[in-house]
């Protein structure tokens, strides 16, 4: 069960002050009580023993039964009785009493009314007061009821009676009840006043420590939401003031460190801004420097392609110059050791034309060169090649040839360079060629393919001109055989 801080400072509080004023209350009515019942009896036995000393008992002497209240005795006696009563409005009734042995009977009794108990009758049962009022005064410790009602009663023995008999005062039970009903409002009020102001109390002193903990609790809320800066206002100057205060400073500190985590965000947004701000910056001066250096490599890998090309290129007839081919050689013969299948070359040679520079001019002899140069290129295969070998010397690698096809491509060029006219200068200039063909089947190297065909050529020049003639090895020509 939950019970607030302040109910139960409260409870506390309201529980030891009803406690304090209700344990004084109580001793205080129950004094008021004692006193109020030892007052109203020490009355009655006053009273009882001051009537008592006002009766004759010789004149009841002769009072016995219901007959004798003609008697002057009787007579005055009541007379006295009740003129004393009429007197004190606190007695109901008085009477005098006899006792004979253990039996109780009435001598005179004040009551007017028919209940009137007339001389001789019994009293039954009668309680221990009244028994001890023979002897000397006594007063009931309660109310008692009878016949007549409820009362509260006072004896003190005749004087003279020598213990035979007694007066007796009832007081009203009305009388006495209101007198305790008085006792009791009394005591309900101080109750009450005594309550009313435990509470009065209770809340004075619950506020008082519900207050500072409402500011407590609202204060450490607001710094729990990140409001730094809040502040409590307690001066009760005990343990709450210095919590308080200890919350205060707590709460400032708090602040001091939020403005300054606040104030290092802005600086670290600030930087973090200027930092992308300065990598964007390099980022586009290095893309824009990588681009110019993507453009520079490629520049020169063209540069370096065309330098390739030209190194590799004839720049007369744009054929592949000798280093070109002298690598391709190099591929083939290798690939030939490795077991490849065997290539031919055929290396040609433009019949008697020094005659044409000597007769045209080197000019002329050039542009011969460049359409002997589409002849020959015109008439490679594919996975073939043809370069300018030299002067007016061009060298053909058959790949995959045997000599029987490196024959028959060197009869068809042949032919076909017979069949090449060049006009020059009006005139229709035509030159033979001679061949000399070898085979790469078994070779060591490039270079004895190359001076196998040069023997070829120059048995062809040596036979006449215009005509293919080949060379290969001992052990090949053997193969073909
Ligand atoms: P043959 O081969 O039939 O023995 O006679 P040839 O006249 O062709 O032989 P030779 O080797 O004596 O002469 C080759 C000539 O080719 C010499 C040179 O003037 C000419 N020549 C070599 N290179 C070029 C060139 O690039 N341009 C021109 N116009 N002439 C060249
Ligand atoms: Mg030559
Ligand atoms: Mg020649």
């Amino acid at each position: 069960m939950h019970i607030s801080i302040k109910t139960r400072y409260f409870m506390s509080h309201f529980l030891a002050v009803v406690l304090v004023s209700g344990s004084i209350g109580t001793y205080f009515y129950l004094s008021a009580l004692d006193s109020l019942i030892e007052n109203l009896r020490g009355r009655l036995a006053n009273t009882a023993a001051l009537a008592a000393e006002s009766m004759d008992v010789a004149s009841f002497e002769a009072v016995r039964g219901p007959g004798d209240t003609d008697l002057p005795g009787y007579v005055t006696g009541l007379a006295t009785l009740r003129r004393l009563r009429s007197t004190n409005p606190d007695i109901a009734y008085v009477y005098v009493m006899r006792r004979t042995g253990d039996a109780v009977t009435f001598v005179l009794d004040s009551d007017e009314s028919e209940a009137q108990a007339l001389p001789g009758r019994p009293y039954p049962d009668p309680p221990a007061a009244l028994l001890a009022g023979f002897s000397g005064p006594s007063v009931d410790d309660k109310l008692y009821e009878d016949e007549w009602g409820v009362f509260m009663s006072g004896y003190a023995p005749l004087r003279g009676g020598q213990g035979v008999y007694l007066l007796g005062i009832d007081m009203r039970d009305a009388e006495v009840g209101r007198k305790l009903w008085r006792l009791r409002l009394s005591g309900m009020v101080s109750l009450s006043l005594s309550l009313g102001l435990a509470f009065v109390f209770a809340t004075v002193l619950a506020r008082r420590i519900n207050r500072p903990l409402r500011l407590f609790m609202d204060a450490c809320a607001a710094v729990a939401e990140g409001k730094a800066g809040a502040r409590v206002d307690v001066r009760t100057g005990d343990e709450l003031e210095r919590l308080g205060v200890a919350i205060n400073d707590m709460s400032m500190r708090l602040e001091d460190h939020e403005l300054r985590r606040t104030q290092a965000e802005a600086r670290l947004i600030r930087s973090r801004d200027e930092l992308e701000v300065r990598v964007r910056e390099r980022t586009i001066e290095l893309s824009r420097l990588n681009a110019l250096l993507v453009h520079e490599i490629e520049e020169r890998k063209r540069a370096e392609e065309k330098l390739f090309q030209a190194a590799m290129t004839d720049t007369l007839t744009e054929l592949p110059n000798r280093r070109a081919m002298e690598q391709q050689l190099t591929a083939q013969a290798a690939r030939v050791a490795r077991g490849g299948r065997p290539f031919a070359v055929l290396l040609c040679d433009i019949d008697r034309f020094k005659s044409v520079n000597d007769a045209f001019g080197h000019e002329a002899g050039d542009e011969f060169l460049r359409a002997a140069a589409q002849v020959m290129a015109s008439s490679v295969r594919a996975g073939d090649m043809v370069c300018r070998w030299g002067g007016e010397e061009f060298l053909f690698l058959l790949a995959d040839t045997d000599l029987e096809g490196g024959l028959v491509a060197a009869n068809k060029l042949r032919q076909a360079m017979e069949a090449l006219r060049v006009p020059v200068d009006g005139f229709l200039v035509a030159r033979s060629i001679s061949v000399g063909v070898s085979v790469c089947a078994d070779c060591r190297d490039k270079e004895e393919v190359l001076r196998l065909a040069d023997e070829a050529l120059y048995e062809a020049k040596n036979s006449g001109r215009n005509q293919v003639a080949f060379r290969v090895l001992a052990a090949a020509a053997a193969a073909s055989a």
